[in-house]
């Protein structure tokens, strides 16, 4: 079901969203190579408990294989819901994705952004800019009387022009009281095809992209989704609300440019 939201609503989301934003700033001061996923992972917890709110993935998922920490970390081919560990550690060279969600007065937040750990070579450089640059399309499709489809096969044409591979298993959805709301919102598809977007609506956007195929695996621990090729892969989310014209965006990345920017090319950011 999909649920339209009210501005107050709205506002409450706003505020869920920048606490993601400022909990992945505040994790992102600290990714360099030497530190583990486990030390980001308390990072970003104490955090978002310090502003009040609660880390929605901990604890998230079927029972008995709850997903146990407040981050999703996720290196290299690792795509997404890597788990943090004492044992992974960053090195020069590394993408790290990091996805985080909050809930807080009731509202959930959900977004993600992949970081080059260092220096990393121009492939891969590209790659990322081309992620954030079809998150960027995605969203402008996300218009009041466009459809769904839009925002799906803009990510992935541009994607796929660069030559890169979009994960079909994984993909955007709602947002709102609940972590995961109607409706999907796939990374590939044909245009105005599938729901009709209306103003008020609450979205994630989230491509995921591989430097090769699009097909993608669990590993055992149940969680885990790497690529299946071991090619590495990016993912950028946001948080938007679907409006006349322009959809706006909850969330914001300017909190962690304001700390990368002199550790990341100019022209990465999109
Ligand atoms: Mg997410
Ligand atoms: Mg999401």
């Amino acid at each position: 079901m999909i649920f339209l939201k009210s501005e107050s609503e709205i506002e409450k989301m706003r505020e869920s969203a920048q606490l993601v934003s400022r909990t992945l700033a505040e994790v992102a001061k600290h990714i360099e190579p030497g530190v583990t996923t486990a030390k980001l992972d308390q990072i970003g917890e104490e955090f978002i408990k310090k502003h009040n709110g609660r880390p929605a993935f901990k604890g998230y998922g079927p029972k008995g294989n709850e997903f146990p920490a407040t981050l999703c970390i996720s290196i290299n081919e690792e795509v997404v819901h890597g788990i943090p560990s004492e044992s992974r550690v960053l090195e020069e060279g590394d993408i790290v994705s990091i996805d985080c969600g909050v809930e807080k007065d009731g509202f959930f937040g959900d977004h993600a952004y992949t970081f080059a750990v260092g220096e990393c070579d121009e492939e891969t450089l590209k790659l990322l800019s081309t992620t954030l640059e079809s998150l960027t399309k995605g969203i402008e499709q996300a218009v009041h009387g466009n459809k769904v489809g839009d925002i799906s096969n803009a990510i992935q044409r541009h994607c796929e022009a660069e030559g890169f591979g979009i994960v079909r298993d994984l993909v955007g959805h709602g947002l709102g009281k609940s972590l995961h709301e109607d409706p999907s919102v796939p990374n590939f598809g044909r245009a105005n095809r599938g729901e009709r977007l209306r103003s008020g609506m609450t979205l994630a956007i989230e491509p995921m992209v591989t430097m090769g195929s699009w097909k993608v695996e669990t590993q055992d621990d149940g969680w885990t989704v790497v690529t299946a090729d071991n090619s590495i892969a990016a993912h950028y989310e946001h948080d938007i609300v679907v409006r006349e014209g322009k959809a706006e965006i909850l969330s914001t990345f300017d909190y962690i440019r304001e700390i990368t920017k002199n550790r990341i090319p100019v022209g990465i950011h999109g």
